[in-house]
């Protein structure tokens, strides 16, 4: 199972991205955690993409790709992986694209979340008071959302013309919207 989960930030992604992973047997491969991670431990990478992280902007698809292209290399992930925030511009989706198909690989399903923009600045804020990430702020919160449509968004229309899409409401109790995810993919799967 190759699975892309797709939606704004906010929207409740990496949450869903670990409770599907655990129930597919996959590995959840978040491009934020990696480079989170490699923040907090001060690694040449962490120490590059900090100040993009923390004003809301994109990595450059070259780091983020090769990042990307190194995590999927891993043994964990021949089976199948679910990607949590990758890929985020058409480039990466091109990239995705090469990385599969020189495995023989394609993708199965692209499982968009949709939530309204007014819950996801609550939740944005309320997550900045519980887990005190950085880019949390009311002012980096909307850069990200700008770029999310500006970059991201268009996304959506690339993996529903290759019919691969399925679109999943991202509201409600976290348990509802797995079961939902869950049945929307097995639908198209
Ligand atoms: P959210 O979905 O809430 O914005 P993420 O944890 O997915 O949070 O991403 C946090 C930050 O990590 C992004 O704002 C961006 O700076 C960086 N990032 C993550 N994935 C990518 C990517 N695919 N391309 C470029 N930058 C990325």
């Amino acid at each position: 199972m190759r699975l892309v989960i797709l939606g704004p930030p906010g929207a409740g992604k990496g949450t869903q991205a670990a409770r599907l992973a655990a129930h597919y047997g996959i590995p959840a491969v978040s491009t934020g955690d990696i480079f989170r991670a490699n923040i907090s431990e001060g690694t040449p990478l962490g120490v590059q993409v900090k100040e993009i992280l923390d004003s809301g902007g994109y990595v450059s698809d070259e780091i983020t790709n090769a990042m990307v292209r190194d995590r999927l290399a891993q043994d964990d992930a021949e089976p199948g992986f679910l990607l949590d925030g990758y890929p985020r511009t058409k480039a990466q989706v091109e990239e995705l694209d090469a990385m599969l198909a020189e495995q023989g690989h394609a993708l199965d399903v692209v499982a968009e979340l949709t939530v309204d923009r007014d819950e996801i600045v609550g939740r944005l804020l309320k997550r900045a008071a519980t887990d005190g990430r950085t880019d949390d702020t009311e002012d980096v919160i909307r850069k990200r959302q700008q770029i999310y449509a500006d970059e991201t968004a268009p996304l959506v229309e690339i993996y529903r013309e290759r019919a691969l899409l399925v679109a999943v409401d991202g509201l409600g109790e976290v348990a509802d919207v797995t079961d939902r995810l869950v049945a929307a993919i097995d639908a198209r799967h």
